[in-house]
């Protein structure tokens, strides 16, 4: 394969700290890979035996030529080529901490001897990774999943991740592309020939080709749309709150989070204690978006006919909650219905609850009330009656936003959604359908053979680019590495 380089021989040796840095913790990791990984056992542990593959060994660390010890820790050795990278790797398991660490990463530094051929350095992000894809232990769309994995925050993220890493979809890119290249061979035959030679069946050949790569297109497509649906896991669903000021709403949030659900942990940019810090709901990450003035319940939208706000706030989610209060009074108005009519609305999902459902005592009441308002709403949406302070209804309502999830995610079928990184979403818009709609137009219009070779090269090149099988990789390589952490 002509990505892989062959002779590992010439490259540096590295190392790197596989846990996050600088942290207290129990036990921390410090990785190293690379030909001078036996090396680097031997200088640490004092030990001249070599070590034993993929046996855990209790051994102590010392300063290299010194008895002064770093810590006591379990090393494990892995033999190239059965390791992550495909060359040696040692890992040390060390305890955590930033004095033990840096003791054992600077000792490690200190062994580098360039003059003899000793090429020893900290890795840089995603090397371990690229040596792997380097010696042909996984392919691109693999590595990128391992990525994903680290970065899922909840259970479907952890799912999808898996799966993809698992080399479901390596398959499926290996199969489009050899599809492809199966077809350019005839092409590319036709193309030698010149254009003088009149080929025999050849128009026979151009509609089979042609066939076979509108199928092939329509595939393209229709993956795209599923990573599209999918990505709304990844960013989170956005859920406007929307009601009168002490209808409830910051109730509802915390109702929402004690039950089941817990505030995923802050992702940048936003904090824990914020309202729309994302959270977990049955393995979803949503966000409950632009609660700003919640709390000084400024919120004043139906009662003040802020119709234009709260359509604003909804323009920018998936899903209108909207929180009624209960009482005998309350009915759906008029600025409620024309809200709920606007056009802004009608792609959104909507639910309304009715909250504070514990102060009708008379159950009847109740029904009759939401019986109501169903015939007061002149669009038919779900109407729930919840209590935030006996929590009476949230569990349904979990159900029934769970259930608006899956459909918004496209996961109501069973499938697992399909997370793919930006580049290879990328990739497939811009490389692959490009260059096969415009092989079919160059076939289309006027036959231009040459072009339309191009074309198909482009879409075939740009598959390449996905898993890494493709000429001037470096290139890829680069954008592919350059957000991994350091240690992976
Ligand atoms: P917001 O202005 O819409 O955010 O409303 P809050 O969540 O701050 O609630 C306003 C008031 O209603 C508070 O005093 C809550 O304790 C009370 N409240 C909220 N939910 C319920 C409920 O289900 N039943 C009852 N009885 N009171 C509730």
């Amino acid at each position: 394969r002509m990505s892989t380089i062959s002779s590992a021989i010439n490259l540096p040796t590295i190392y790197a700290l596989s846990t996050p840095p600088g942290q207290r913790s129990a036990i921390a990791l410090i990785r190293v890979t690379g030909t001078q990984s036996k090396y680097i056992y031997h200088k640490l542990t004092g030990k001249e035996k070599n070590p034993v593959p993929r046996k855990a060994m209790y051994r102590n660390l010392y300063m290299p030529g010194s008895n002064i010890l770093l810590d006591s820790t379990i090393v494990l050795y892995f033999k190239a080529p059965h390791s992550f990278t495909g060359e040696d790797i040692i890992e040390l398991h060390c305890h955590g901490g930033r004095a033990v660490t840096s003791a054992i990463l600077n000792s490690i530094q200190a062994l580098n001897d360039m003059e003899n051929g000793i090429d020893i350095r900290y890795a840089g992000p995603g090397e371990f990774s690229r040596r792997s894809f380097q010696n042909d232990k996984f392919d691109l769309t693999e590595l990128e999943s391992i990525n994903q994995l680290i970065d899922s925050e909840t259970e479907l993220q952890r799912r999808c991740a898996l799966s993809s890493f698992n080399g479901e979809n390596k398959v499926m890119f290996q199969n489009w592309r050899q599809t492809l290249i199966e077809n350019m061979a005839p092409l590319t035959a036709i193309v030698d020939f010149g254009e003088e030679i009149e080929i025999e069946g050849m128009e026979s050949i151009l509609n089979n080709i042609k066939r076979d790569v509108l199928k092939l297109k329509k595939e393209v497509q229709s993956f795209i749309e599923r990573i599209e649906k999918s990505s709304i896991l990844q960013n989170g669903i956005r859920i406007s709150l929307l009601g009168k000021p002490n209808a409830g709403k910051s109730s509802l949030i915390n109702s929402l989070t004690n039950n089941d659900v817990s505030i995923v942990s802050s992702i940048p940019g936003t904090t824990r204690d914020s309202i729309d810090a994302p959270i977990d709901i049955n393995g979803y990450k949503v966000i409950i978006t632009d609660t700003a003035g919640l709390r000084e319940q400024s919120d004043d939208i139906i009662e003040n006919l802020g119709i234009e706000r709260a359509i604003e706030k909804s323009k920018r989610s998936d899903i209108c909650l909207f929180v009624l209060e209960a009482d005998s009074s309350m009915k759906i108005d008029e600025s409620l219905n024309k809200l709920l009519l606007s056009k802004e609305l009608q792609d959104k999902k909507v639910i309304l609850v009715v909250n504070k459902e514990d102060l009708i005592i008379n159950k009847d009441e109740l029904r009759t009330m939401i019986h109501n308002l169903n015939n007061e709403m002149k669009n038919q949406y779900p109407i729930l009656p919840i209590s935030c302070l006996n929590q009476c209804g949230i569990s349904d309502l979990i159900d029934l936003l769970t259930k608006e999830f899956k459909e918004l995610s496209d996961t109501s079928d069973g499938a697992d959604p399909i997370i793919m990184s930006q580049r290879v979403k990328d990739i497939l818009i811009n490389d692959v359908i490009f260059g096969l709609n415009s092989f079919i137009d160059c076939l289309d219009s006027d036959i231009d053979i040459v072009l339309a070779t191009e074309n198909l090269n482009l879409a075939i090149e740009g598959i390449g680019k996905i898993t890494g099988q493709v000429v001037g990789i470096e290139e890829v390589l680069d954008v592919v590495f350059a957000n991994f952490c350091v240690g992976k």
